[in-house]
Order: structure tokens, then C-alpha cells, then sequence
């Protein structure tokens, strides 16, 4: 470890006041940087880049870890572990599609670490569960000295690696509502091996279809095709309205073009990526009632 944590001050707050309060008084100098499972952070540290040299640790904070279920959707604290959301029954009953991302992050050394906020506020397009929270209209919980405020993960990041969350606000929970009755959800990852390998394309879609069998309600969102998660808007629209069809098919994955422009980068290629962003998107339609479709 070349910037071992040891060599830095932290503090370990007992209680979400008390780190509101610390966080909000360090950044009149140096801000403390909070510390959650620290799989993200601990790679800075090792490779001698360490984000600051003051650290607020999470980890006495046990109110924020609690998965609730509420009458409209789950309210899942921040430092809720993926080994937490994987394991929770209900969670994977009523949002599948998370306990999916939980399960493919990393390998259960990660999982038993790395939390839900963690992997927001790192705020990486690759990161898993980010489509997830988009696809399901989740919202995000933040809290200052100042009072808490809500925040549409879909207004969360502001660019590459940017959040909406002033220096002294914490992410706290997020809620996920309960996806309509019936709908069919998917989530697929495709990296280069089942475990820790981070995405090259990664996917969840939500589809719900009325009684006169048209879809009603569509949200599909990737990672690792830009730099931060998106909606692709342009399919959800070719999609409400339609009823199961291979030409429906055809039209959404046509429409994909309007929505992503991946870029070459070391782990990928745009053309790969977006050949595989287009195949998962059939994939999710053939499992939601599509019919046959290629890729
Ligand atoms: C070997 C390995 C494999 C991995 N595989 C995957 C993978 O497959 N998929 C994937 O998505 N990620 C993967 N990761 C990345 C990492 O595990 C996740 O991003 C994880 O969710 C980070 O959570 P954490 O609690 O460890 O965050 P930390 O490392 O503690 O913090 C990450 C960032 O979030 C900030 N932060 C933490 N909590 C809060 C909060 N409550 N409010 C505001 N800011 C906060 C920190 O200041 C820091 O900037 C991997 C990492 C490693 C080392």
C-alpha cells in the first residue's frame, strides 16, 4: 500500500449528526473525504493517489444501513452492502434487476464491502447498479447540516465523474419504487469474465404492457456506453404504444443510434459496444414477449 490509510487522520463519527457536522466543518480547509466499504478508495490509496488526506469513516453510521420496504418502494440506506441486497428476500422478490448488479459486482470479497452509495458517489459509468436506480425512477437521499433533499438519480450526475451533492452533503438512502405490477425486468452485464471484470456494457430495462397488451410504460438505461449512466430515450419512445412484434424489434433497435455513442477506449471498442448494447437490448425484448429476434 503505498498511501497507507494509517498515515491519515480520520474521524469515526457514532451518529449521521455528528458526521454532518465534521464533514460540513472541514471544508472551510481541507474537506474530509467520507469512507463507506472503501473498494474504491482503497485502489487510490494502494496506487499512491489518495483523493485527500483526511478521512470521514462511515462505518460507525449502522442507521444508514437498514433495506425497508414502505408502501410505495424499498428505502435502502446508503451503507447498505451488495452482499445486503442480494441476500434481502423481498428485494429480489419486487427488483430483481438489483440483486442481479449486486450479485455481478465484483466477487463476494467486494460485495461484502462495497455499498450502494459507494458506488453512486464514485459516480464511474461502468459502474453496475447506476442503470438500475436510472431504469426504476430511484431517487436519492442527501443530507447537510443545512437539511436533507431529495434528488432524481436522473439529475444526479452532471458530467464525467461530476455529482449534484455540495462538499458538505452526504448521500443517505435512495428509494427505488416498486416497479408496476406485472412489468418484466432484465439486467445484463457483458464484461470479459463472469467475476470482477468491470463492464463493457451493462443494461436494465423495465416493460410493462396495458390490457390491451401495448406497452405503457418502458425505461431502458446503459452504463459504460457514455461518459456517465443514460436513459436510452429514443427506444423507450419507439416502444410505448406497440405491441409485441419482431418489427417492433427491428424499429427499437434501429432507434438505439439516437441514443448512444460509445467510444474506443482500453476496454473496448464503439462498434463492439455498440453491436452488444443493440444484442441485450433484443435479448431483454425476447424475454419480455417479443418473439424470436436476433443477436
Ligand atoms: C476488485 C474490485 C472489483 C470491483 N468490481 C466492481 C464491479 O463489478 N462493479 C462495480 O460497479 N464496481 C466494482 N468495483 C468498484 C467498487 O467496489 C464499487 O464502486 C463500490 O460500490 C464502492 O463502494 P464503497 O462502499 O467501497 O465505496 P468507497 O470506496 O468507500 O467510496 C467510494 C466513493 O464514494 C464516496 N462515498 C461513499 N459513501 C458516500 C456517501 N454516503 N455519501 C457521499 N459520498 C460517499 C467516497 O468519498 C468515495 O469518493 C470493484 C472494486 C474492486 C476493488
Amino acid at each position: 500500500m503505498r498511501s497507507p490509510l494509517t498515515r491519515y487522520p480520520l474521524i469515526r463519527p457514532k451518529s449521521l449528526g455528528r458526521a454532518l457536522d465534521a464533514l460540513h466543518e472541514s471544508i472551510a480547509g481541507e474537506r474530509l473525504v467520507p469512507l463507506a466499504g472503501g473498494t474504491d478508495l482503497f485502489v487510490y490509496l494502494n496506487a499512491g493517489t489518495p483523493p485527500g488526506t483526511r478521512y470521514l469513516d462511515l462505518g460507525g453510521l449502522g442507521e444508514l444501513r437498514s433495506i425497508r420496504a414502505g408502501a410505495h418502494g424499498f428505502v435502502i440506506g446508503a451503507l447498505a452492502t451488495f452482499r445486503q441486497l442480494r441476500d434481502h428476500a423481498p428485494l429480489g422478490r419486487r427488483l430483481p434487476s438489483l440483486v442481479a448488479a449486486a450479485a455481478e459486482v465484483g466477487a463476494w470479497q467486494i460485495q461484502n464491502r462495497a455499498t450502494l452509495a459507494g458506488n453512486i458517489a464514485n459516480a464511474s459509468p461502468a459502474g453496475d447498479s447506476l442503470p438500475v436506480l436510472l431504469a426504476h425512477d430511484a431517487t436519492v437521499r442527501v443530507q447537510s447540516v443545512r437539511g436533507a433533499r431529495v434528488i432524481p438519480f436522473e439529475r444526479l450526475y452532471t458530467g464525467y465523474r461530476a455529482l449534484a451533492l455540495e462538499p458538505d452533503e452526504l448521500i443517505t438512502a435512495v428509494e427505488v419504487p416498486f416497479p408496476p405490477a406485472r412489468s418484466s425486468m432484465f439486467f445484463r452485464k457483458v464484461g470479459t469474465r463472469r467475476a470482477q471484470s468491470i463492464s463493457k456494457v451493462v443494461c436494465c430495462g423495465v416493460l410493462h404492457r396495458g390490457r390491451d397488451g401495448r406497452v405503457d410504460h418502458a425505461r431502458l438505461a446503459y452504463g459504460s456506453v457514455a461518459p456517465t449512466t443514460l436513459r436510452a430515450r429514443a427506444v423507450e419512445a419507439a416502444l410505448v404504444g406497440t405491441v409485441p412484434s419482431a418489427a417492433a424489434v427491428v424499429a427499437a433497435r434501429a432507434a438505439l443510434v439516437r441514443d448512444i455513442t460509445p467510444i474506443d477506449d482500453i476496454r473496448s471498442s464503439r462498434d463492439y459496444r455498440l453491436t452488444i448494447a443493440g444484442n441485450v437490448l433484443a435479448q431483454f425484448l425476447r424475454l419480455a414477449g417479443f418473439g424470436s429476434s436476433t443477436g
